[in-house]
């Protein structure tokens, strides 16, 4: 096993697709923000709860010791979720250099940084790379098997084409061990395709968002004979500006299950926080988060056009067959 040291860059320019560099370059050009601009975000609550989102997915399912694979990890934002889940080895990759660069600093521990935090208890590997071109199973055949992977709001830039929606599963199913959990949490085709729908023109959103479809899309009919490429532009206030994919969901559980997946469930997020707010811990992350409200509603400190932005993602949990050796 590695340490997070002396690891190359696997990214070759020749075989990434355009729109993959495209998306590289948004991510690695965002800038850290200091404590205070990101407390003055106009979507502060909404990455707050998107956080305890990604930590009850975490707590649900990470196991003291397990070996992690992050997916599109980006600066590291998840890895004190890990810290806590006391996991034994984390690997993390992301096609943003930038992002990258920041995952290392934030690992290795940042002298700038206002929170002086104890070092992570667990080994790390981070590498940058296209985890949806690129044949992990050779990349990390040393790291392999893992008990868990997590790809987090990143799972549908590989929806572009089938080649890489087929290589992103490909990847998770080879690299996890029988028995294995892959969670993720990523756009909710369902809502968007009836926000489109509903819109009067090809495009629609909130003061916080908007998504714009091309004009080729003007009927707002999808061949199902085509599920990839269906492709829009996302701007997130203070986040995101990009071209995305749609993940037609049934598509894309079939397609797991062609590599060896089943379902364990798949939530959109409001759902997600209705069904674990009912539990007493999760209330107190969330309250830790600074994300609750007076429990009266879901919707808890977020703004009514967030907890609308919200409503467009979902998270899924897969599970690798087979059973796990035992020992
Ligand atoms: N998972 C992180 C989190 O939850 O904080 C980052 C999420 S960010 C919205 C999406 C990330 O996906 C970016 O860091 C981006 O660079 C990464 N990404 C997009 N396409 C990728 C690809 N083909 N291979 C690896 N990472 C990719």
């Amino acid at each position: 096993r590695h340490n997070s040291e002396g690891d190359g860059n696997f990214l070759e320019d020749e075989t990434t697709k355009n729109f993959a560099r495209k998306v590289a370059d948004h991510y690695s050009a965002r800038s850290n923000q200091t404590l205070e601009e990101r407390e003055a975000s106009p979507i502060i609550h909404l990455k707050k709860l998107n956080n305890w989102i990604k930590s009850v997915l975490i707590q649900l399912y990470a196991r003291r010791g397990d070996a992690v694979l992050d997916l599109a990890c980006g600066k590291g934002g998840d890895l004190i979720k890990w810290d806590k889940a006391k996991i034994g080895y984390y690997v993390g990759i992301d096609i943003a250099e930038g992002s990258i660069k920041d995952c290392r600093t934030r690992y290795n521990g940042d002298a700038d940084h206002h929170q002086r935090r104890k070092k992570f208890s667990f080994p790390a590997r981070l590498l940058c790379g296209d985890c949806y071109e690129v044949r992990l199973d050779k990349v990390l055949a040393d790291d392999a098997p893992f008990d868990i992977c997590s790809c987090q709001f990143a799972l549908h830039y590989s929806w572009s084409t089938e080649a890489r929606a087929r290589r992103a599963l490909a990847n998770v199913s080879a690299l996890l061990r029988p028995g294995g959990i892959f969670i993720g949490t990523m756009p909710d085709a369902n809502v968007i395709i009836k926000k489109l729908r509903e819109a009067e023109g090809l495009t629609f959103g909130n003061s916080v968002y908007w998504i714009r479809f091309d004009e080729e899309y003007s009927d707002k009919k999808f061949k199902a004979s085509d599920p990839f490429g269906i492709k829009y532009t996302f701007h997130l206030e203070d986040a995101v500006d990009c071209p995305e994919w749609i993940v037609p969901f049934h598509v894309f559980k079939s397609l797991a299950e062609e590599y060896d997946f089943e379902l364990v469930f798949a939530k959109n997020s409001h759902e997600f926080v209705h069904e674990y707010m009912k539990r007493p811990e999760y209330v107190e992350l969330m309250r830790r988060l600074g994300a609750l409200g007076d429990g009266n509603q879901d919707q808890g400190t977020l703004s009514a056009d967030e907890w609308d932005a919200a409503y467009m993602y979902m998270s899924f949990v897969l599970r690798k067959r087979g059973q796990p050796d035992k020992n």
